[in-house]
């Protein structure tokens, strides 16, 4: 079992790369914020307590997510879903390093690298605050730059599309402030280990993924390209 860390501040691509690396590498996604944010859709306890820290842009305490990466995993395990993992959104301060280190040493999966997306302030703001989605096929748009045809409305099943409550200019601003502070750090702690890879990230998804497979596919094995 092996692991990877997509790493990057909030708008720089890594929901999306990660599933174009879930659908090369047939690895599991483990993205926490998603975890939350399905778990408050079912009124979940664990997720009702980080509602408020969500809503303002803030980090949940990291007893909690450790508490939910560690039962990801724990079903995973039990679907048979081992080959492989990417984390998105974990770990996010350096406290959270520590407590992944366990973890994984805990499960015995290695951590075959970590990848950090770069994109400048501004860019990630403009992505954030024009990202909507569609609730019924999960299809992602942005009003600058990749809008539907009918606005507010999905291109394949007219559903009225929604934006997630922390992609506001006010939130955005906290979230990135917080990323500087808190996140970013944990940069430093991977290169330190010789284990970061650099990756620019304010190109289309395309590009950014050739970049990116460019340096997982050796880690994982794969000689394809
Ligand atoms: P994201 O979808 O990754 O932008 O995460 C949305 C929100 O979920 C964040 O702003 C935090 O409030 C919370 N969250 C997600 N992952 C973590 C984490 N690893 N540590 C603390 N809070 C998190
Ligand atoms: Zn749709």
């Amino acid at each position: 079992m092996q692991a990877l860390i997509l790493f990057g501040p909030p708008g720089s691509g890594k929901g999306t790369q990660a599933a174009r690396l879930v659908e090369r590498y047939g690895w599991a996604h483990l993205a926490t914020g998603d975890m939350f944010r399905e778990a408050l859709s079912r009124n979940d306890p664990v997720a009702v307590e980080a509602q408020d820290l969500m809503k303002a842009g803030r980090l949940v305490p990291d007893e909690l997510v450790g508490r939910m990466v560690r039962a990801k995993l724990q079903q995973l395990k039990n679907e048979g879903r081992w080959d492989g993992i990417i984390f998105d959104g974990y770990p996010r301060n350096v406290a959270q390093v520590g407590h992944l280190d366990a973890i994984l040493t805990e499960c015995g999966i290695a951590l075959a690298g970590v990848v950090a997306l770069e994109v400048e302030d501004e860019l990630l703001v403009k992505r954030l605050a024009g990202r909507c989605s569609c609730p019924t096929c999960g299809k992602t748009y942005n009003i600058h730059f990749d809008p539907p045809r009918t606005a507010g409305r999905c291109d394949t099943d007219g559903s009225t599309l929604v934006c997630r409550l922390d992609d506001n200019e006010q939130t955005i601003r906290e979230r990135l402030r917080v990323y500087r502070e808190q996140t970013r750090p944990v940069i430093e702690v991977y290169r330190g280990r010789g284990q970061l890879a650099v990756v620019p990230g304010s190109d289309g998804p395309q590009p950014v993924f050739e970049r990116l497979t460019a340096i997982v596919d050796p880690w994982t094995g794969r000689h394809d390209r």
